[in-house]
């Protein structure tokens, strides 16, 4: 038997009847064919996962009522971020729908020197991010912040995972073999501490003027993803996959 259908709302949950916006009442009447006493789901982010039963639907909207407190809220811990150079419009969207499934608690675009994109359609992001925090049984949907420089961006957090390419030789191909970083599993093994965000860079990656400053932000804890050069949005999901795997719910 299928599983009763997850919704996010940004509604309260547990008190009175919940009203079925139209468009939910179209899938779920007339997408998924359940009608009055089908279970559905209900998460907000804030109030865990309610259990409500359909009372009314039809092509307009409907109501549901409470049934129970399937799943209790855990308590926010705020990471990690996932500070990230916008990108063309597909793989922005493939980085909005994984951070969403690997725990991303917020989106923060940041505009860096070769960042070809300085705009996101948060709406369409905010719409993905929901899609896949249902799909994967997440309490939760990630913000999703407007763009802000990269040094703004860098100041929303106390502490983040540089993903550096490349090495510490500007004209040599990525940078050249000296100064790589460190791999993830030696670099996280040497901090207790869990970062508050993963940083990764543009389709062009960062200049070497900007990876000089991160390498020699305090804050940074620059990694490796390995000898080869990914995609940006490879990046950013091999880094919240690392660090939820050493610091998250992957450890
Ligand atoms: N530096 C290359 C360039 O100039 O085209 C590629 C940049 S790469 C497509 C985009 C971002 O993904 C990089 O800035 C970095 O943050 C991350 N990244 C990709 N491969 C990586 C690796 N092997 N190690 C660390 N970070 C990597």
């Amino acid at each position: 038997m299928r599983p009763a259908p997850r919704m996010f709302t940004r509604q309260d949950l547990g008190e009175g009847a919940y009203a079925l916006s139209s468009e939910q009442a179209r899938y779920l009447g007339r997408v998924l064919r359940l009608g009055p006493g089908a279970d559905i789901r209900l998460f907000n982010g804030r109030q865990g996962e309610w259990v409500y039963r359909l009372a009314r639907i039809d092509g307009r909207g409907g109501e549901a009522m409470p049934v129970e407190q399937r799943r209790l809220q855990a308590e926010p811990s705020g990471k990690p971020v996932l500070l990230f150079a916008p990108l063309k419009r597909g793989p922005t969207e493939l980085i909005a729908q994984k951070a969403t499934e690997m725990g991303a608690v917020r989106l923060q675009p940041v505009i860096t020197s070769r960042t070809n994109r300085d705009q996101v359609r948060i709406d369409r992001l905010h719409t993905i991010a929901v899609e896949a925090a249902e799909q994967c049984e997440r309490l939760s949907v990630p913000d999703i912040a407007e763009p802000v420089p990269l040094d703004d961006g860098l100041r929303t957090v106390e502490s983040y995972v540089f993903c550096d390419e490349a090495g510490d030789q500007p004209n040599e191909p990525w940078g050249g073999e000296m100064g790589r970083a460190g791999l993830a599993d030696r670099v996280f093994g040497e901090v207790s501490a869990s970062p508050d965000a993963v940083l990764v860079g543009p389709e062009g990656g960062f200049t070497p003027d900007e990876r000089a400053r991160l390498r020699a932000d305090p804050r940074a804890l620059p990694i490796s993803l390995g000898p080869r050069i990914l995609r940006a949005e490879t990046a950013a999901l091999v880094a919240l996959t690392l660090w939820q795997v050493r610091f998250g719910d992957l450890a």
